[in-house]
Protein backbone atom coordinates (compact mmCIF):
# COMPACT_ATOMS: atom_id res chain seq x y z
CA UNK A 1 0.00 0.00 0.00
CA UNK A 2 2.87 2.32 1.47
CA UNK A 3 4.42 1.64 -2.23
CA UNK A 4 1.62 2.44 -4.12
CA UNK A 5 0.90 5.48 -2.20
CA UNK A 6 4.67 6.82 -2.91
CA UNK A 7 4.45 5.96 -6.52
CA UNK A 8 0.72 8.22 -7.26
CA UNK A 9 2.63 11.11 -5.62
CA UNK A 10 6.01 10.87 -7.24
CA UNK A 11 4.94 12.96 -10.55
CA UNK A 12 7.95 12.75 -12.87
CA UNK A 13 7.47 13.34 -16.22
CA UNK A 14 10.03 12.96 -18.89
CA UNK A 15 11.84 16.66 -19.63
CA UNK A 16 11.26 17.58 -23.23
CA UNK A 17 14.65 19.05 -23.41
CA UNK A 18 16.72 16.45 -21.58
CA UNK A 19 14.67 13.54 -21.51
CA UNK A 20 15.05 13.02 -17.99
CA UNK A 21 12.26 12.66 -15.61
CA UNK A 22 12.63 14.98 -12.74
CA UNK A 23 10.21 15.30 -10.17
CA UNK A 24 10.86 19.19 -10.06
CA UNK A 25 9.35 20.31 -13.35
CA UNK A 26 7.05 23.03 -14.97
CA UNK A 27 4.69 22.65 -18.00
CA UNK A 28 4.45 25.51 -20.46
CA UNK A 29 0.95 26.72 -22.04
CA UNK A 30 2.25 24.36 -25.10
CA UNK A 31 1.85 20.95 -23.48
CA UNK A 32 6.15 20.46 -23.18
CA UNK A 33 7.16 19.48 -19.93
CA UNK A 34 10.76 20.79 -18.78
CA UNK A 35 13.26 20.36 -15.28
CA UNK A 36 12.69 23.06 -13.29
CA UNK A 37 14.61 22.87 -10.12
CA UNK A 38 14.52 26.08 -7.97
CA UNK A 39 14.81 27.03 -4.26
CA UNK A 40 13.14 29.71 -3.32
CA UNK A 41 15.17 33.21 -3.71
CA UNK A 42 18.09 31.62 -5.64
CA UNK A 43 18.88 31.22 -9.10
CA UNK A 44 17.60 27.83 -11.12
CA UNK A 45 19.88 25.04 -10.45
CA UNK A 46 17.94 23.77 -13.68
CA UNK A 47 15.74 24.90 -16.08
CA UNK A 48 15.50 23.16 -18.86
CA UNK A 49 12.59 25.08 -20.65
CA UNK A 50 14.81 27.92 -20.90
CA UNK A 51 17.77 26.03 -22.01
CA UNK A 52 14.94 24.44 -24.77
CA UNK A 53 14.21 28.10 -26.25
CA UNK A 54 17.74 29.07 -26.42
CA UNK A 55 18.45 25.92 -27.92
CA UNK A 56 15.78 26.38 -30.24
CA UNK A 57 16.71 29.43 -31.17
CA UNK A 58 20.34 28.07 -32.16
CA UNK A 59 18.47 25.43 -34.05
CA UNK A 60 16.70 27.60 -36.28
CA UNK A 61 20.23 30.20 -36.80
CA UNK A 62 21.86 26.97 -37.91
CA UNK A 63 18.76 25.88 -40.05
CA UNK A 64 19.25 29.44 -42.00
CA UNK A 65 22.94 29.10 -42.05
CA UNK A 66 22.73 25.18 -43.41
CA UNK A 67 20.35 26.94 -46.29
CA UNK A 68 22.74 29.04 -46.90
CA UNK A 69 25.87 26.62 -47.47
CA UNK A 70 24.84 25.14 -50.69
CA UNK A 71 24.38 27.92 -52.76
CA UNK A 72 28.28 29.14 -50.71
CA UNK A 73 29.72 25.78 -51.96
CA UNK A 74 27.88 25.73 -55.38
CA UNK A 75 29.24 28.95 -56.26
CA UNK A 76 32.77 28.27 -55.01
CA UNK A 77 32.95 25.39 -56.67
CA UNK A 78 31.64 26.38 -60.39
CA UNK A 79 34.49 29.69 -59.89
CA UNK A 80 36.88 26.65 -59.29
CA UNK A 81 36.05 24.48 -62.22
CA UNK A 82 36.28 27.17 -64.59
CA UNK A 83 39.84 27.84 -63.01
CA UNK A 84 41.25 24.51 -63.34
CA UNK A 85 39.70 24.16 -66.96
CA UNK A 86 41.81 27.55 -67.97
CA UNK A 87 45.25 26.44 -65.65
CA UNK A 88 44.33 23.13 -67.98
CA UNK A 89 44.32 25.23 -70.92
CA UNK A 90 47.18 26.91 -70.08
CA UNK A 91 49.07 24.28 -68.93
CA UNK A 92 48.63 21.79 -71.75
CA UNK A 93 49.35 25.21 -74.22
CA UNK A 94 52.72 25.77 -72.30
CA UNK A 95 53.63 22.34 -72.47
CA UNK A 96 52.38 22.40 -76.40
CA UNK A 97 54.92 25.12 -76.58
CA UNK A 98 57.54 23.46 -74.71
CA UNK A 99 57.32 20.00 -76.98
CA UNK A 100 57.13 22.02 -80.40
CA UNK A 101 60.27 24.23 -78.58
CA UNK A 102 61.88 21.19 -77.62
CA UNK A 103 61.80 19.39 -81.30
CA UNK A 104 62.91 22.22 -83.24
CA UNK A 105 66.13 22.96 -80.62
CA UNK A 106 66.85 19.58 -81.84
CA UNK A 107 65.99 19.57 -85.19
CA UNK A 108 68.03 22.59 -85.28
CA UNK A 109 71.14 21.36 -83.53
CA UNK A 110 71.01 18.17 -85.63
CA UNK A 111 71.02 20.57 -88.31
CA UNK A 112 74.08 22.39 -87.26
CA UNK A 113 76.12 19.05 -86.04
ZN1 LIG B 1 15.36 18.57 -18.35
Amino acid sequence: MNKRKKRKIIIAPKCDYCGQNNESFIITATQHTFCMEQTPGYPATKDCHTDWLNHKDTNVQEEKEKGLQPQKEKQSQEKEKVITSEERAAIVAKLNNYKTEMKQRRFREKRLS
